[in-house]
């Protein structure tokens, strides 16, 4: 299997202007290709993460901007831990997940893997370990195979692990359906391809992220195109999936948050509320007013 190496530059491209402070993130963090010399910088014991991720008096300002986006925040996600990260729209949860995957380096404070500080992991190893899923996950022209594999192009041929994934994010019916099955081209009617819905792409991203098998499960509101009822089917199921997995999701369907073990409450930028659904209920803080807005507007 070939990807065209003008799309590896593309990708690379991305990539530099990321860490150059041009914030535009998707699931490139695949791609990034690391030169020899600037690895070389980096401790190279492959991570291992069994214990925790430590999240120690975090602050983050993006340049040019005249406040912190992110305030002394600390926390913990223990290995095995699912972990909602909660608040308004520009509370910071995006740029949380950026430093805590290492695409942002951090202003103040620490982020520690099993106690080793995130600038001393070789990105490599971290990127192995990490599986993300942003809103702007990239739509392929490609097969519904590159598609999905594309995050792990050595298993492009596995079937039996394939069709095992594809059935967790229930996405093989659609794929039944196709006459080229895992071969059909995506893409819009103009290029030839087969169009999806945008729910459809974003079981695809889902299935993408699974896929890679890595130990930590990041995802960033991937289902946001998805009916309320189908977002939580979906990552109902996904969390049920990746029982054994660590994972961050960020949403704003609160009900998920029911199934997951910690909810991580951010309002501009600070940590205000820490704990699971029942805990942050009976605190009747801003947890619990905006699961109780929701709830009235769905009801
Ligand atoms: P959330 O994910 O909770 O909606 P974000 O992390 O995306 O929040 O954004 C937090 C704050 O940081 C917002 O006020 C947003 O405007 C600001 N912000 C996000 N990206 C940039 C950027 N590239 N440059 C400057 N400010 C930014």
């Amino acid at each position: 299997i070939t990807f065209s190496l003008s799309m590896i530059g593309e990708v690379a491209q991305g990539i530099s202007s990321i860490f150059e402070g041009a914030i535009y993130i998707n699931d490139y963090y695949d791609f990034i290709n690391q030169e020899e010399e600037k690895l070389n910088a980096y401790l190279n014991n492959p991570l291992i993460f069994k214990k925790e991720i430590k999240v120690e008096n975090l602050s983050f300002q993006y340049p040019h901007s005249d406040r912190k986006t992110l305030d002394n925040i600390s926390f913990k996600i223990k290995c095995g831990e699912k972990i909602a990260i909660v608040g308004k729209n520009g509370a910071g949860k995006s740029t949380l997940i950026n430093c805590i995957i290492g695409l942002y380096k951090t202003t103040e404070g620490k982020i520690l893997y099993d106690g080793v500080h995130i600038n001393q992991i070789n990105p490599l190893y971290l990127r192995k370990k990490i599986s993300a899923i942003f809103q702007d996950f990239v739509r392929y022209q490609l097969s519904i195979r590159k598609n999905i594999c594309i995050s792990d192009i050595e298993n492009i041929d596995n079937d039996e692990k394939i069709n095992r994934v594809v059935k967790e994010t229930d996405i093989n019916s659609l794929i039944e359906k196709l006459i080229h099955g895992y071969e059909t081209e995506l893409g819009t009617a103009f290029s030839g391809g087969q169009e999806l819905s945008g729910g459809q792409w974003q079981k695809i991203g889902l299935t993408r992220a699974l896929f890679k098998e890595s130990e930590i499960i990041i995802l960033d509101e991937p289902t946001a195109a998805l009916d309320p009822i189908a977002e939580s089917d979906i990552l109902s199921k996904f969390i049920k999936s990746t029982k054994d997995k660590t994972s961050i999701f960020i949403t704003h369907r609160l009900g998920i948050c029911k199934e997951v073990d910690r909810i991580i409450v951010l309002d501009n930028g600070r940590l205000i509320e820490q704990g699971n659904h029942n805990e942050l209920m009976a605190l009747k803080g801003e947890y619990a007013s905006m699961f109780k807005s929701q709830s009235d507007w769905y009801h």
